[in-house]
C-alpha cells in the first residue's frame, strides 16, 4: 500500500553514489532515508548511480569483447547499470509505504550533445519529473545518462551521476545533496592521506580545482554546472554519520591558503616543437574528447598537460589520443607520470610557494619532471610509484603546516 502526500512544496534532489546502493541492505537504508525526508514534508528526487562497481565491470566486459568498443554501444551498456539501481530503489521506497516512480535520464528530459561517453547536458525538460512530483511520488532517477538530439542514449563521463543531480536541481529550483561513503570533501583523499581533514565550506572554484586535480568525491562537470547556476551543494555521508561540506559561491574569508591536495595517477605532458604540431595535437585531443588541463603556447611550440579520468583504470581512447599526438613528426618525447597538486588561494599569490612545493616533492623522494601553476592549482609531474608519499608530504607541509613558512 502506498501513501500519496499532497501539501509538500520544497523539493530536494538527493544523489546516492555506487557504494550507497551497493547491495540490497544499503538500497533499503537509502529508501528509509528518502522516506524520512518525505515524511518531513519535502518532495524528493533521488538520483542513483549503478550498484557498487557495476560500471567498472561493464567497461571491463566490453573490453573483453573487443579492444575498441563502439562508443554508442558502450553508452547503451553503461547506462544499464543505473537503470538497475533506480528500479530496485523505487521498489524499496514503495516498500516503505510511499508512491515512487523511476525514470531514466531520457525520460527526465536530460538532453545532451552527441559526445558518446562524455556528453554535455544542453537542456533539461523535467516535465515527467514535475508531473510525478505533482502526483505525490518520490522520483528515482538513473544518474549518469541523457539522450542526444538524435535520440541516442548518452552517458555523462565517469562520476556523472553528480552532474545529473546538479542539472535536475537547477531545473527544479531544488536543493542538491550528494550522499557518498565519506562525510564531505576532505583536504585530501582520506584513503591516501590519513591526516586529511574535512573542509566544512568551500567555494565552487576551489571544489572545481580539487575535482580536476583528482579529488573524485565530486565530479568536476557537476561542480562547474553548480557554479554556473549558483547552486549550493551539500556533500554528506549516506549513513548519516559525521559532518558535511557545503559548496557555495562565496566561502568565508578565513579559509586556509591551501585547501587541499589531490592526485591523478596517469598524466602526460605533451610537447610540440612548433605551432603547426601544437595545432595538430589539439585537433587529435579534440577528436578523442580529451580536454587538456593546462596549455602553454609561445608562438613556436606548446606544452599540453592531459590526464586520464581518475575513475578510469583503463581508457584506450585516452591512450590512443596521447600516442597519436606524441607520434607527430614535430612532437618531442612526452613526459609521463602522475600529477600531484595543491589547490588554494595561495597559488598565484605566494611568490615562495612554487619553490617550497618543489622542495617538498624532492624531499619526499620524487623530483618533479615538470611543475606548472594553473588557476588555483599548482601541479607536479612525478613518478607514479611515489604519488601517495608526495601527496602525504604536500599535505603535511601546506595543509597541516603553515604555507607561508
Ligand atoms: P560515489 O560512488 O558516492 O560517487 P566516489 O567513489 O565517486 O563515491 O567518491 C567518494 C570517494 O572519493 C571516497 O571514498 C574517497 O576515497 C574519494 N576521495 C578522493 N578525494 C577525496 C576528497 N578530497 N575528499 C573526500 N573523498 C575523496
Ligand atoms: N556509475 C557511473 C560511474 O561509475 C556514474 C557515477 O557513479 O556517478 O562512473
Ligand atoms: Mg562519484
Amino acid at each position: 500500500m502506498t501513501t500519496t502526500a499532497t501539501a509538500a512544496t520544497a523539493i530536494v534532489v538527493q544523489k546516492y553514489g555506487g557504494s550507497s546502493v551497493a547491495d540490497v541492505d544499503r538500497i533499503r537504508q537509502v529508501a528509509r532515508r528518502i522516506a524520512q525526508t518525505r515524511q518531513g514534508g519535502v518532495q524528493v528526487v533521488a538520483v542513483v548511480s549503478a550498484m557498487g562497481k557495476t560500471t567498472d565491470q561493464l567497461v571491463k566486459l566490453a573490453h573483453e569483447v573487443t579492444d575498441t568498443p563502439d562508443r554508442r554501444e558502450l553508452d547503451m551498456l553503461l547506462s544499464a547499470g543505473e537503470r538497475i539501481s533506480m528500479a530496485l530503489l523505487a521498489m524499496a521506497v514503495r516498500a516503505e509505504g510511499f508512491a515512487a516512480t523511476s525514470l531514466t535520464g531520457s525520460q527526465c528530459g536530460i538532453l545532451t550533445n552527441d559526445s558518446a561517453g562524455n556528453a554535455r547536458i544542453i537542456e533539461v525538460r523535467p516535465f515527467r519529473v514535475q508531473d510525478a512530483l505533482a502526483h505525490g511520488h518520490v522520483v528515482i532517477v538513473a544518474g549518469f545518462q541523457g539522450t542526444s538530439w538524435r535520440r541516442e542514449v548518452t552517458t555523462l563521463g565517469r562520476g556523472g551521476s553528480d552532474t545529473t543531480a546538479v542539472a535536475l536541481a537547477a531545473a527544479l529550483h531544488a536543493d542538491c545533496e550528494i550522499y557518498s561513503d565519506v562525510d564531505g570533501i576532505y583536504s585530501a583523499d582520506p584513503r591516501v592521506v590519513p591526516a586529511a581533514q574535512r573542509l566544512p565550506m568551500l567555494s565552487h572554484d576551489e571544489t572545481l580545482s580539487l575535482a580536476r586535480a583528482g579529488a573524485k568525491v565530486l565530479a568536476a562537470d557537476a561542480v562547474a554546472l553548480a557554479r554556473m547556476h549558483g547552486i549550493a551543494l551539500y556533500a554528506r555521508k549516506t549513513d548519516g554519520g559525521g559532518g558535511e561540506t557545503v559548496v557555495r559561491l562565496h566561502a568565508p574569508q578565513d579559509r586556509p591558503w591551501v585547501s587541499g591536495v589531490a592526485g591523478r595517477p596517469h598524466a602526460v605532458l605533451l610537447r610540440a616543437r612548433d605551432s603547426g604540431t601544437a595545432d595538430a595535437m589539439l585537433a587529435i585531443l579534440t577528436q578523442h574528447q580529451v580536454c587538456p588541463l593546462a596549455v602553454v603556447t609561445d608562438g613556436h611550440g606548446a606544452r599540453l598537460l592531459v590526464a586520464r579520468d581518475v575513475a578510469d583504470a583503463v581508457d584506450p581512447a585516452f591512450d590512443r589520443a596521447v600516442d597519436a599526438a606524441a607520434a607527430l613528426p614535430g612532437a618531442e618525447l612526452p613526459l609521463r607520470g602522475a600529477l600531484a597538486s595543491i589547490v588554494g588561494p595561495a597559488v598565484g599569490r605566494e611568490p615562495a610557494l612554487t619553490a617550497a612545493f618543489t622542495d617538498t616533492a624532492v624531499a619526499a623522494g620524487s623530483a618533479p619532471q615538470a611543475v606548472l601553476a594553473h588557476g588555483l592549482t599548482l601541479s607536479a609531474l612525478v613518478e607514479p610509484a611515489g604519488l601517495a608519499k608526495v601527496l602525504q608530504a604536500l599535505h603535511a607541509r601546506f595543509v597541516e603546516g603553515d604555507p607561508h613558512a
